[in-house]
């Protein structure tokens, strides 16, 4: 496997990988959409360029047929998981459930969704992640005002909708769930905004929530690192955070 790829590049082919993640350990990466047709723009995106498709639209870019076809030619026996994942959001892909049942009948290796949890609140999302064995939903912070400048979202899609997405999900999801919280500094930095976000996730009873900050370059270059000290103090009280 050519590893002189940077991850981001890897991103952009249809499996990729395998990719180790202190995270989530060793993954087999599948991505169902194109490069960056997203419902985001999130400033801190590592794949250095802006959204090319900023959408909600679900819709079907890669058979499954094409997926199990690329996928043979990797180690899926070695991994932890295999991972839709990729350089665009994976649950705009409205195959992503049928993916999900072939990758079962074909694989013993359990299968997790990264998602970017904007599409959260639409049930057929939903029924369909319920299938993965594990999810990853980012979720970065309740301020309406912050998760604009910080996800610069589709028109209309609001923190509060992906915080009610959330609820309706998580509450009876029976797989590992996970929480991502991306803090970039002088958007949710602050103590008291990193606290509320990460009391609502936790009250899900997720697996690891995680607090990552955009260490590797993105879109905006000039973030500026946060002061995880600010923060850090919060995994005495929550058992399942993770910082990073
Ligand atoms: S959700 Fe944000 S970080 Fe992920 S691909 Fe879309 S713009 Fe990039």
């Amino acid at each position: 496997m050519n590893n002189e790829l940077s991850l981001g590049e890897q991103k952009q082919s249809l499996v990729y990988g395998p990719v180790t993640s202190r995270r989530f350990g060793t993954t087999i990466g599948i991505g169902l959409v194109p490069l960056k047709v997203c419902s985001f723009d999130c400033v801190f995106c590592e794949l250095s360029v802006h959204t090319n498709v900023h959408t909600l639209e679900r819709k079907t870019y890669v058979s499954v047929e094409e997926v199990l076809s690329e996928l043979r030619k990797f180690p899926t026996q070695e991994a932890d998981y295999l991972a839709l994942s990729g350089a665009g959001e994976p649950s705009l892909a409205a195959n992503m459930g049928e993916v999900i049942d072939a990758l079962h009948a074909k694989y013993e290796t359990p299968v997790i969704v990264l998602s970017n949890g904007s599409t959260i609140y639409m049930k057929d999302v939903q029924d369909e992640l319920r299938r993965a064995e594990a999810v990853k939903l980012t979720f970065s912070t309740m301020d309406e005002q912050a998760f604009k400048r910080l996800n610069q979202p589709v028109e209309g899609l609001t923190a509060k909708k992906v915080a009610d997405g959330i609820e309706q999900f998580a509450s009876d999801y029976e797989g590992k769930l996970y929480f991502e919280v991306v803090v970039v500094k002088g958007i949710n930095d602050e103590l008291s905004d990193v606290r509320r976000t990460v009391e609502f996730l936790s009250r899900f009873n997720p697996y690891h929530i995680d607090i990552n900050r955009p260490v590797r370059p993105g879109t905006a270059r000039y973030l500026e690192l946060p002061d995880r000290a600010v923060y850090e103090p919060l995994t005495g009280e929550f058992s399942a955070l993770r910082v990073f």
